[in-house]
């Protein structure tokens, strides 16, 4: 699914105009935004279907809606719509999961450096008696860090 078509399914226009402050009465009319009027003429229908002023005879879904709220283009106003309700449906998440991995991937790699390092810092311990206090921290350290092989 296209993410304007997501957005429209998880955003009804009655959420939309609720987050701008609009009520919507029992019939499913607001005062309309768009124009200036003392009675509700925006008709707010169900089930993703849409508003309609017959005010001003302005009319589409949701993202039309914030469109001419907020006198944005379309794909802005799919990004308003996005942030505003936190849908995450943008950009924003694939793209952090993505450096979430690389990190980890990074972790992964210096933490193998660092035992690799001590672990040869222990080969060249073992047989010496003064380094004996140093080889058992090492050995004590290589054990718990095994999984950093
Ligand atoms: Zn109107």
């Amino acid at each position: 699914m296209e993410i304007a078509e997501k957005v429209k399914a998880s955003v009804s226009t009655r959420d939309v105009l609720e987050s701008y402050g609009i009520e919507v009465n029992r019939q499913g009319f607001c005062r309309c935004p768009l124009h200036d009027e003392r009675t509700p003429s925006l008709k707010v229908y169900p089930n993703g279907k849409g508003w309609y002023c017959f005010g001003c005879h302005k009319g589409g879904d949701v993202i039309s809606l914030v469109m001419q709220l907020e006198q944005l283009p379309f794909p802005a106003a799919v990004q308003a719509i996005d942030s505003r309700f936190g849908l995450g449906l943008i950009g924003a998440e694939p793209s952090k999961r993505d450096s979430e991995a690389a990190k980890k991937a990074r972790e992964r790699k210096e933490h193998r450096r660092e035992y690799q390092h001590r672990e040869a810092e222990f080969a060249a311990c073992v047989g010496r008696p003064e380094r004996r206090d140093r080889l058992e921290y090492l050995d004590n350290w290589l054990s718990e860090h095994r999984d950093w092989r």
